[in-house]
């Protein structure tokens, strides 16, 4: 089977789990574990922060960066595709007691003018307070859209004006990192915060760091304990992170060019519409005559491919570290025969 749902499903090489094995490990809760403290200081100096937070998942690092922003009743702009909204269990609301201020944008790049709009007035006492805004690069619903680091800087400097946090919800940021040449320092000095994500392209099998200052991040350490997070030997997650980094970063581009040798495919085939200007790693697309794409995912899948259905006629596919350029012929003769 090659498998397009997502590129959470690579599995850990030899030599990662080889790194793994070996790490040096201690009680992380004690701040014990000198494997952990690697990563973290390692992502922390690389994004120009002061330190970092190691976390089980991208929805721990993201929900814990939403509860120390905010307090319960305050409101958190994001896009409406967010995946903090969408995809984290309704933890914004729940977790920190906030609610959400969506807006609609372009493949979930808003600008400094809607975010602006979008701050309540904090005169108004009948008004929830506004006090951050996520930005999410790249856009997982947006199909995996580069931010333009212009934009943000906008935003940045708007938040500053009315006092609010910023933080970018990094999952994908080196395949942002990897197309668009900017350096983590540069992305980095424009949020308070930044949530990595170690098991997606990178190819870990768990984990994400949280970068910030020393002060946020010792208040991010314990709502991380409060949510069960504080795990004890985690170095041996944290090696597989530092393998990645060492071994997995170069080669995103190769996911990139392997998406957009199927955008090609796609863009050629009269069953598809709507398909998303390829940018990174993802590719989403629609059926014509909105046919049902739960039934083309199922006769993809009885070829040996696995896609996601992400919509009533809306199509996901990833590309990862486990599929090679041999997977890329299969996928498109595939595509040939049950796009028509
Ligand atoms: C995957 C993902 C996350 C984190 O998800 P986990 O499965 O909890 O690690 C966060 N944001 C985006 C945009 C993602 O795609």
């Amino acid at each position: 089977m090659i498998d397009l749902r997502s590129d959470t499903v690579t599995k850990p090489s030899a030599a990662m789990r080889e790194a793994m094995a070996s790490a040096e490990v201690g009680d992380d809760v004690f701040g014990e574990d000198p494997t952990v403290i690697a990563l973290e200081k390692r992502l922390a100096s690389l994004f120009g922060h002061e330190a970092g937070l190691f976390c089980p998942s991208g929805t721990m690092t993201n929900q814990i960066a939403v509860n120390i922003h905010t307090r319960p009743g305050d409101e958190v702009i994001c896009d409406e595709g967010a995946h903090i909204y969408r995809y984290e269990g309704g933890g914004v609301m729940a977790t920190s007691g906030c609610s959400v201020k969506l807006l609609s944008s372009d493949r979930g790049r808003f600008t400094a003018d809607q975010v602006e709009a979008a701050i309540n007035d904090r005169n108004a006492q009948w008004l929830a307070n506004t006090s951050l805004v996520n930005i999410e690069n790249t856009c997982n619903r947006g199909g995996g859209a580069i931010w333009n680091i212009a934009e943000v800087d906008r935003i940045n400097t708007v938040c500053r004006k009315h006092g609010l946090g910023i933080h970018m919800d990094g999952a994908r940021i080196f395949n942002a990192m990897a197309e668009s040449g900017e350096s983590p320092l540069e992305w980095g000095k424009r949020f308070d915060t930044i949530s990595i994500c170690l098991s997606k392209g990178l190819g870990a099998p768990a984990g994400s760091v949280l970068v910030g200052s020393n002060k946020m991040m010792a208040q991010a350490r314990r709502v991380r304990k409060r949510l069960g997070g504080g795990m004890r030997q985690a170095g041996i997650l944290a090696a597989a992170g530092l393998y990645a980094l060492d071994h997995h970063v170069e080669r995103l581009k190769d996911d990139h060019a392997r998406a957009q040798r199927l955008e090609a495919v796609l863009l050629e085939l009269p069953g598809v519409k709507d398909l998303m200007p390829v940018e990174t790693n993802i590719i989403i697309f629609s059926l014509q005559q909105d046919q049902d794409a739960a039934s083309f995912c199922a006769k993809l899948k009885e070829l040996g491919i696995l896609a996601m259905a992400i919509g009533p006629s809306q199509i996901r596919m990833v590309l990862h570290l486990d599929v090679g350029d041999g997977s890329i012929e299969q996928i498109k003769l595939a595509l040939l025969r049950i796009a028509k």
